[in-house]
């Protein structure tokens, strides 16, 4: 970043000898243009992973190998929030990348977009041994990172994925049974639970009502 930094203010110095400029005092030219360019940029979600780090907030951290942060496209309409890193995820430090990440590719392909056009994250950043449900302590640690990315980007459509992550974002004791195919909201936000494509692969009877609810969020999203 320094070196990028370096170099654009070499550059725009040279540009400006080359217009004819002799000197220039403090203040002047290249420093507001310099910082235009690095506001238009600069990663919205940086700072978010600079303040995790190598975190150790919580005791996932004791058996992970590695934080799984949210990822794809930081202008994002829609966004998709799972639980938390599976074994796959936790050795890639990529989100949904294991089997049930391959179905949840092909449900975005099936609403005509694709996987780096939205924004893929979870509650929790990193994985809980056996792949057991993240405890509500270690809920409250991880949250608050998603929450200022979710902020940040604002999407217009959030999809939850699964029972855990659904009532950890919304903050409900309702189930996903219950809540599925309905848009649900946060913070303005429309929220779409829908079953986690790993019970979809259990029972892939049920992938029929994520095709309606995803059906929907398509539907929203043309015409919003
Ligand atoms: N399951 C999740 O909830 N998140 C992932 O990233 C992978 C599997």
């Amino acid at each position: 970043m320094a070196t990028e930094l370096f170099d654009l203010v070499r550059k725009q110095l040279e540009h400006l000898r080359e217009l004819g400029v002799e000197g220039i005092r403090p203040g002047e030219v290249p420093v507001p243009a310099v910082t235009q360019i690095q506001r238009v940029s600069a990663d919205p979600f940086e700072p978010i992973h600079q303040d995790i780090g190598d975190c150790t907030r919580c005791s996932l951290h004791e058996q992970r190998t590695h934080v799984v942060h949210t990822e794809g496209n930081r202008k994002a309409r829609l966004m998709f929030v799972g639980e938390a890193p599976g074994a796959d995820e936790d050795v890639q430090a990529r989100p949904f990348v294991g089997r049930a990440g391959q179905l949840l590719t092909k449900i975005i392909e099936a609403i005509g977009l694709k996987r780096e056009e939205v924004l893929i994250g979870n509650v929790n950043r990193c994985r809980p041994p056996g792949n057991r449900a993240p405890m509500p302590d270690e809920v409250a640690m991880c949250k608050p990172f998603l929450l200022r990315e979710i902020e940040s980007v604002q999407p217009e459509v959030i999809v939850v994925l699964g029972n855990t992550a659904t009532k950890n974002l919304l903050d409900t004791r309702e189930g996903i049974t219950k809540l599925r195919g309905n848009f649900q909201e946060y913070k303005g936000i429309r929220v779409m639970p829908t079953f986690h494509p790993a019970y979809l692969l259990r029972d892939p009877s049920k992938k029929r009502e994520t095709w309606e609810d995803m059906k929907k969020v398509r539907d929203y999203l043309d015409n919003p």
